[in-house]
């Protein structure tokens, strides 16, 4: 504006200039006195607004900058803010990194004492618990071959109950029988309804115990048609359903009773221990490996026998053992073992309740040797397992006694390998031969001669279980390739538990009492004297 200003009065001034030029001659001397003063004018005139709008430029600029002072600090407030909040993030941080490390160090104490303390508890309720498990009604029980429809409906007639989860109720009045009013008492009764998840929580606690050193068993039994196979392996849909771990909420115990283990050894340290597998089929009281593979790599049931060794463990010579890292290699084991059991020609029988399946898993821990009873475990446990050792590395990776085809030893740093010890324990999962041929009669040739057998092995298993519950000196383990085949996961301090499997029917009244009745004898077994809850032995009648 001012330069604006003072051009323009400039150029005024250059005219009058001129026009001064013109007139000269004329008025010079008036003139040259007006020109003066309207210059002075002027100038005086655009001077004062010069003056003014550098008044107003300077307040312009003053507030403005005031303005960005303001804001610049504000932000640098806002940053040491931030600052000292990151400062306090930071404290936080390590104060909590702190006290989960303290956490972590207080829950691995509570994991030991809880070990101890389920240990104890499965003491107390003792080596051998009895659970029962009733089947629901099923189409096919009013099935079978009654013409008369009274008959088939007084048949299918329900007459074993879940009075509650403990005790089975049998009642029965029948025309011209007596009629039964029972009541049995196991540690645990599930009714009909009740889920394949719901009677595996009640088995994982054992499984905690496997872990710790204890060998473990766990067997059904009840006549063929109870629900053992459906109990132990999961529905069977048609006659090779293969098994699998992604059908998971029915599948049984044994997929399950893997994937525990697997969840449970996933806590140890990697390359730590190895799970191997073997599945055997007893027969006829002959054993037969369904893993051995002949030398073209065939799969072939060879026949095995089972001896006692040096030690007094039963072990099976030349058994297969196949190495699995998780539970779906595992069920594919059991797929190719069971398809065996249906086809293969030396194992011709009718039905696969005509033969017991043993499925064995073995868990190899390695345990150094500085560690050993200190850190490992906690003391109860790990004075268990030092009784376990059984060998010492590297000269012998595996028992030389079995023929592994695993794959390459798991990664074990050898240079360590002196100090290494290897600790065994053994889970025996028992699908048992229907015990309906207990006491069965007039069947003739190979009949009578698989019966005889079932017969004479589930008797040899109750007397070993009579001869451990009344602490004989004798156990008659070897009576039977079964019982023997079982001896070291259901003598000594191994743990057993037996699900007894029962059809509800009326049909299958004399089984479901001689079942129960089995199951009542084996819960009277005590052993290591005071260390089982003394349970008042349950009255015949209620
Ligand atoms: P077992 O092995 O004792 O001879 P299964 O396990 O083969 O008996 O059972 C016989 C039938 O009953 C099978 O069709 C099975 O699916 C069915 N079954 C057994 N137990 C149950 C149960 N708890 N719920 C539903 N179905 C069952
Ligand atoms: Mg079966």
């Amino acid at each position: 504006q001012y330069q604006g200003l003072a051009r323009r009065s400039t150029n005024e001034v250059l005219q009058l200039y001129s026009a001064h030029g013109q007139q000269q001659k004329l008025q010079r001397s008036s003139v040259v006195t007006q020109l003066h003063g309207q210059i002075k004018k002027r100038l005086k005139q655009d001077l004062k607004s010069l003056h003014s709008f550098a008044l107003e430029l300077l307040k312009d600029f003053q507030h403005q900058s005031k303005t960005y002072l303001y804001q610049i600090l504000t932000a640098v407030q806002g940053i040491q803010l931030q600052n000292e909040a990151m400062q306090i993030f930071q404290i936080k941080a390590f104060d909590l990194e702190q006290s989960l490390e303290e956490v972590t160090e207080r829950y691995e104490k509570e994991k030991q004492k809880r070990r101890a303390l389920h240990n104890s508890l499965v003491e107390l309720r003792g080596n051998i618990r009895v659970h029962c498990r009733i089947r629901p009604l099923l189409p096919f029980d009013a099935a079978a071959g009654h013409s008369l429809s009274q008959d088939r409906q007084s048949f299918s007639e329900k007459v074993a109950y879940a009075a509650d989860d403990e005790t089975v109720l049998v009642k029965c009045s029948r025309p011209g029988h007596a009629s039964i009013n029972k009541t049995f008492q196991f540690e645990r009764v599930y009714n009909a309804s009740e889920s394949q998840d719901t009677v595996f929580a009640d088995v994982a606690p054992l499984l905690t115990s496997l872990l710790d050193g204890y060998n473990v068993c766990i067997m059904a039994y009840g006549q063929t048609g109870s629900g053992k196979t459906y109990t132990m392996l999961g529905p069977q849909l048609e006659e090779n359903f293969p098994y699998a771990i992604e059908d998971e909420s029915e599948l049984g115990i044994i997929p399950r009773a893997t994937q525990e283990v697997f969840r449970l050894l996933s806590e140890k340290p990697l390359g730590s221990y190895w799970v191997e597998v073997s599945i055997v089929e007893v027969y006829n009281n002959e054993i037969f490996d369904l893993l051995a593979k002949d030398s073209c790599g065939k799969v072939f049931g060879i026949k095995r026998d089972v001896v006692t060794t040096r030690e007094g463990k039963s072990d099976v010579p030349l058994l297969t053992y196949e190495t699995v890292e998780n539970a779906s290699e595992f069920l594919h084991l059991v797929n190719r073992g069971l398809q065996l059991r249906v086809s293969h020609p030396t194992l011709v029988h009718a039905h696969s309740s005509r033969s017991h399946l043993v499925v064995t898993l073995t868990i190899t821990t390695i345990v150094s040797g500085d560690n050993f009873g200190t850190s490992w475990e906690d003391e109860q446990a790990s004075h268990r397992l030092s009784k376990e050792v059984s060998c010492i590395f590297p000269q012998k990776m595996r028992d030389n006694s079995s023929t592994s085809s695993s794959r390459a030893s798991s990664p074990v740093q050898l240079e360590a390998a002196e100090k290494m010890k290897q600790v065994k324990t053994r889970l025996q999962l028992v699908d048992l031969a229907g015990s309906e041929c207990v006491g069965m009669s007039g069947v003739t040739g190979a009949a009578l001669r698989e019966t005889s057998f079932i017969n004479r092995s589930l008797s040899a298993l109750a007397d070993v279980l009579g001869a451990i519950a009344e602490q004989r000196a004798h156990v008659p383990y070897r009576n039977s390739k079964l019982t023997h085949l079982l001896q070291d996961s259901i003598g000594g301090d191994a743990k057993l538990l037996v699900m007894l499997c029962i059809s509800p029917g009326q049909k299958y009244l004399t089984e479901s009492m001689q079942s129960l009745g089995f199951g009542t004898r084996a819960r009277q077994v005590q052993r290591g004297q005071g260390k089982k809850k003394n349970f008042p032995v349950p009255s015949k009648t209620k």
